[in-house]
């Protein structure tokens, strides 16, 4: 959008239909918390004035004769007014439309989505969870006046909004406007006035925005002089021993877009190959945009004190959970943020910083157990793509990985945990892997392994399907599924020492094996007797080689499957019911023929999939049916 055509009437423009959303569950949620539009506001004039500071590098006559930037807050009570104003880099007519108009934060329309399709009242709680940004203004107001003169530039625009709907922008009269930056004027509702009120104001100041990193000052009524009450000290500069839990619960939620309390607060000065500043914060709830296809980080970089870029690419994928920032004192300031990025100093910076980060989980979860499994439970899932994307801290991350397990209850054990309790000539980790852990834990593919008290990892997460897959070992041993290959258990004791001696198969089963292969054909790899049934008729395996049963379904939902192996159906040669069929004649082979095709399509509704032919399928059943029927009222 290049129009900037400054005398165009300010004609009503309708917002984008996200927008429109957004504003109507923000005016209508039931968020108590409206307050944190105060802290949205002084973030973005916050960030305003850090942009400027960092493009006045390259270009000092930015700044002008006001080169201290800084953040005001104007009170007007006798007209329920508050006004955040800022002297940063400011907004031009197009920008004002493109920022104020639109929704650009990928994720949002996602997070949209979801809070509409459920809303329960945990979920109106999220709304205040996520950083809800400009458009909380209109929480509290019923009209919003954004005047906004753009760094270096002349004009100033007008953009005004009711929240219903429709904005407008015209010039400003240039009188009013700020010289420099961007002034948001809130015309409060009577229920809100009060934020046009000193003592409420500077409360929340300091307790939402206390460690912004810009002073903040307070213009108490009209005319007033400004009196600073925050000094805009970065707080990550300062001595640790100074800092209180309070303040770095402050930091953090200003700086993360959180409400929550940190699960973690990581802050450290490194010296030596590099000289930076840290400050990272594992959250104690998971941000909206984990799950991003982006999977963009959050952590910010600062160089001596000036904010560089949202997102250098600091911390890897799978730490993209993790929130703060990164001050390095070595990097060249004047230069360009590409070069900054390009960086072999940042390149240093990021090993450190990652394996810093890395370490620091391993000690937490040495010293404070509970408190790790916490951080698992909400971070685990994507912790583990680490597992197959960062093959140098592999070993590192699979210390660091927790499981549900077989053996585990409700609890989580970790891989040391499980090769210390490996059976007699037990030499593989064995997993089941699918998507949610209740149909894991009843997948018949256990059974041989429970009656051998052999612990299994039950894995849920999509993402475990690729990483057991690339190679992976833990001392010395390799991960082996369930659902796939012989399941060579015969040299495992079973605990339960009266099925101890495992009878030869009777030729009647093995001739069933034969016949339920024949009737099936082309549909199964194979039939075989099972070594991992105990309790149930069948199952389905994959063969040894190539992605597993889990694996496979994932692969063919993201219609990614080439040729899908056939699976193999085991059956169980001493349940009851196949020893049964296995004894019937010869005249009994269309009984049979429907039995076979049956035994099938329960593995597949085991694996929770639906039967190969549902009508078929039907058919079949009611057959069998009548005529066990049949036999009871003969
Ligand atoms: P976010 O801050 O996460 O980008 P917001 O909804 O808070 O989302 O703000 C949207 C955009 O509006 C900002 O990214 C910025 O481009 C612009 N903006 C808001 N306030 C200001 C301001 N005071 N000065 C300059 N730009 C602003
Ligand atoms: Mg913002």
């Amino acid at each position: 959008m290049t129009v900037t055509d400054e005398s165009r009437p300010p004609a009503a423009q309708p917002f984008q239909a996200d927008v429109a959303r957004l504003l109507h569950l923000m005016v209508h949620a039931v968020y108590s918390d409206k307050s944190v539009f105060l802290r949205e506001l002084i973030a973005n004039a916050a960030d305003a004035c850090e942009r400027l500071r960092y493009e006045s590098i390259a270009a000092p006559a930015l700044l002008g004769d006001d080169p201290k930037l800084r953040v005001i807050l104007a009170l007007d009570a006798g007209n329920r007014q508050l006004a955040v104003e800022d002297n940063g880099i400011g907004m031009s007519r197009d920008e004002m439309v493109e920022a104020l108009g639109t929704i650009a934060r990928s994720g949002t329309k996602a997070f949209l989505d979801r809070l509409e399709a459920t809303r329960d009242a945990e979920d109106t709680a999220l709304i205040g969870r996520f950083g809800v940004g400009f458009y909380s203004a209109f929480m509290v107001a019923e009209r919003v006046d954004v005047i906004s003169r753009r760094a270096g530039t002349e004009t100033a625009f007008l953009w005004s909004s009711d929240g219903k709907g429709t904005f407008a922008v015209a010039p400003a009269d240039p009188v009013i406007a700020p010289r420099r930056g961007t002034r948001v004027v809130l015309h409060l509702m009577d229920e809100a006035k009060s934020y046009a009120e000193r003592a409420t104001v500077e409360r929340l100041v300091k307790a939402q925005s206390g460690h912004v990193p810009v002073p903040i000052a307070i213009v108490e009524k009209p005319g007033a002089a400004p009196s600073e009450i925050t000094d805009g000290a970065a707080l990550w500069a300062k001595p640790k021993s100074e800092i209180t839990a309070a303040d770095y619960t402050d930091f953090y939620r200003s700086i993360a877009g959180q409400f929550d309390e940190p699960a973690l607060t990581i802050h450290f000065h490194a010296e030596g190959r590099q000289d930076y500043t840290s400050l990272f914060f594992v959250p104690g709830s998971r941000p909206f945009d984990l799950f991003d296809p982006d999977r963009k980080g959050r952590v910010k970089l600062y160089v001596k004190r000036v904010f560089i870029a949202d997102d250098a690419d600091i911390l890897p994928r799978y730490l993209r959970f993790v929130r703060g920032l990164v001050d390095s004192a070595d990097l060249p300031l004047n230069v360009s943020r590409e070069k900054i990025q390009e960086s072999p100093l940042l390149a240093t910076i990021r090993k450190s910083a990652t394996g810093r980060v890395l370490g620091e989980l391993e000690r937490l979860a040495d010293k404070e157990p509970q408190t790790y499994a916490k951080i698992w439970e909400t971070f685990g899932a994507v912790l583990k793509e680490g597992l197959y994307e960062d093959f140098e801290r592999r070993d590192a991350l699979l210390a660091l990985a927790r499981f549900k397990t077989t053996a585990a209850g409700d609890g989580w054990r970790s891989l040391k945990d499980y090769v210390g309790s490996l059976k007699t000539n037990q030499t593989a980790i064995y997993y089941l892997a699918g998507d949610h852990i209740g149909g894991l834990e009843t997948s018949p593919h256990l059974e041989g392994f429970r009656a051998r008290g052999i612990e299994v990892l039950l894995l849920p997460d999509p993402v475990d399907s690729f990483w057991v897959m690339s190679g992976v070992s833990f001392d010395g041993k390799p991960f082996k599924s369930v659902t796939q290959g012989t399941a060579d258990l015969a040299a495992i004791p079973l605990i339960d020492a009266k099925d101890e001696a495992a009878p030869e198969l009777q030729d009647s089963v093995k001739k069933f094996l034969v016949f339920v292969q024949g009737t099936l054909g082309d549909a199964v790899a194979q039939v075989r007797a099972s070594e991992r049934l105990t309790d149930s008729a069948v199952c389905l395996v994959a063969p040894d080689k190539g992605p597993d049963r889990a694996l496979e379904r994932i692969l063919a939902g993201a219609g990614r499957l080439t040729a899908a192996s056939k699976p193999i159906l085991e059956i169980n040669p001493r349940h009851a019911l196949i020893v049964a069929l296995a004894g019937l004649g010869d005249d009994e082979r269309a009984f049979k023929e429907d039995a076979a095709h049956l035994l099938f399509d329960e593995a597949r509704v085991l694996e929770g999939d639906r039967p190969a032919d549902a009508r078929a399928f039907s058919e079949r059943l009611a057959r069998v049916l009548g005529k066990s029927l049949h036999k009871g009222t003969a």
